[in-house]
């Protein structure tokens, strides 16, 4: 019998599709589609090629609210967040339809003739995505595999597939053609690691957590195919003694608890300046309780429950007797929050003050709403703990002191800081990570290189 896999609603527990999973006969043969495609699909004028994904990007805004509706009923997240995340998914395909002819090569100065550089396209990308973003990192990856002319075989986390397979379809009815941008459905042991084998996929763009994401490196090896692994983070939110306290305390629960935690830009570690570390908690607390968690339908609502069952399990675990510090204790000093009644997998936004640096909860990715915050004592002692970390995905830093501001955004490992604020991703700008967050940058101009390879051709004029 074919495997197939239940979609489940987390806010209600209500399965909501099934889905046949796809074999690896099934991925070769996607993939071998895609491959028929690519000549004719990089063949495409520019203009020509823009005005195709321009008209996807309207597509996607006719359909906006179908497909936020689809999200939150399959990741459980807010609806307002949902529609802000389609809002993306247009925005991208707006901005790479614009970049299809400004992706430009050089002329170079040479001796005995002229040397030029193109942009060529990779061939077949396979995309693997995550389930806390489903569609808008599958946008990521579309958008600039689209834009330099490849074509792409996305592989969707097996929680979350619906919105995926809806885009595609959009794709399609928007004219793009037949081949060209293919979701397939199916387990990361199957699908994901064949696309990472597969010799005709030429690139891996893969989102989803460290361990996997080495996996994925070791695979891809035996084809040298190019990756860019996009992968977790355990980011600090840095709030110094000079900061508008008010103003960082109100945007933390956002930056940590935004998407249940389930963000691997989320500022899991809070590190306060000692000297308003009371003051700060207080008023973080504040913010905490009055952080609106429930149906993810409802407009007004800020955090919806857990992806699945298995993942609250996970996040549980790292508050339980003897998880939280390394002496086996039980982790003591809680601040939670209150969450529906009923059917879903909820779970509360979660204070640990003061927590110690060393606690797992303070040192893994919990991708839940679980917040270490942590005292530290000046400047060098806060880079050294926002530092102390395999991560370096994001970080914010709060203070009044510019120069301060800037010299800390030098000195902390991560690809994505923000000064006074939490905001790490933006259509325009590269986002990615240092460290064991990964390599390669999506987003920005910078995807676009990230999607092809630089010919370079010399023309002897002698
Ligand atoms: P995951 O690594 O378990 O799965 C990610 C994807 O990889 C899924 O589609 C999964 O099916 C697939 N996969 C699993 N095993 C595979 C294998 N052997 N070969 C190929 N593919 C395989 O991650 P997740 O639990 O879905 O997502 C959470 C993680 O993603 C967190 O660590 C989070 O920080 C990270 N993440 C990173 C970013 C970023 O941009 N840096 C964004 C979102 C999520």
């Amino acid at each position: 019998m074919r495997d197939e896999c239940s979609v489940v609603n987390p806010a209600t527990e209500a399965v909501i599709a099934t889905i046949p999973m796809a074999s690896i006969d099934e991925t070769d043969a996607a993939v071998a589609r895609a491959k028929d495609a690519g000549p004719a699909w990089r063949a495409v004028a520019p203009t020509d090629r823009a005005r195709l994904m321009r008209r996807f990007a309207g597509h996607v805004e006719d359909h906006a609210e179908e497909l936020a509706q689809l999200e939150t009923a399959n990741v459980g997240k807010p609806i307002a967040d949902s529609r802000d995340e389609v809002g993306m998914v247009a925005e991208v395909l707006h901005f790479y339809a614009g970049a299809v002819d400004k992706h430009r090569g050089a002329t170079v100065p040479v001796a005995g003739g002229v040397d030029l550089t193109f942009h060529e396209p990779l061939g077949v990308v396979g995309a693997i995505v995550p389930w806390n973003f489903p569609i808008a990192i599958t946008s990521w990856k579309v958008g600039p595999a689209l834009a330099t002319g490849n074509t792409i075989v996305v592989k969707p986390a097996e929680l979350t597939p619906l919105s995926a397979l809806r885009l595609a379809e959009l794709a399609l009815e928007a004219g793009v053609p037949e081949g060209v941008f293919q979701v397939v459905v199916g387990t990361g042991p199957t699908v994901g690691a064949r696309l990472t084998e597969h010799p005709d996929v030429a690139k891996v763009a893969f989102t989803g957590s460290t361990a996997v994401g080495r996996e994925v490196m070791r695979r891809a090896a035996g084809t040298i195919k190019r990756v860019t692994l996009e992968l977790g983070g355990k980011s600090a939110n840095i709030v110094f003694a000079d900061a508008d306290l008010e103003r960082a305390a109100a945007a933390a629960p956002g930056s940590v608890f935004g998407n249940a935690g389930q963000d691997c830009c989320a500022r899991s570690r809070i590190l306060v300046e000692r000297s308003v570390f009371d003051r700060f908690v207080a008023l973080f607390v504040e913010a905490v309780d009055a952080w609106r968690v429930g149906d993810p339908t409802h407009p007004d609502t800020q955090m919806g429950p857990l992806a699945s069952a298995r993942h609250r399990q996970v996040v549980a675990g790292f508050l339980a007797s003897g998880m939280g510090d390394p002496g086996g204790g039980t982790v003591e000093t809680l601040v939670t929050g209150s969450v529906p009644d009923g059917p879903g997998f909820w779970f509360p936004p979660t204070v640990v003050a003061p927590a110690e640096p060393d606690w797992r909860l303070a040192r893994e990715e919990i991708f839940g709403p679980v917040v270490a915050v942590i005292p530290f004592e000046d400047e060098a002692d806060a880079v050294r703990l926002a530092n102390d970390t395999p991560y370096g995905l994001a970080g914010s830093i709060w203070t009044g002191d510019g120069a301060k501001a800037l010299r800390m955004a030098r000195a902390v490992d991560a690809g994505n800081l923000s000064v006074n604020s939490n905001g790490s991703v933006r259509v325009q700008t590269s986002f990615g990570g240092m460290k064991q967050s990964g390599f390669g940058r999506e987003l920005g101009l910078e995807a676009l290189d990230a999607y092809s390879d630089v010919k370079n051709v010399f023309l002897a004029t002698s």
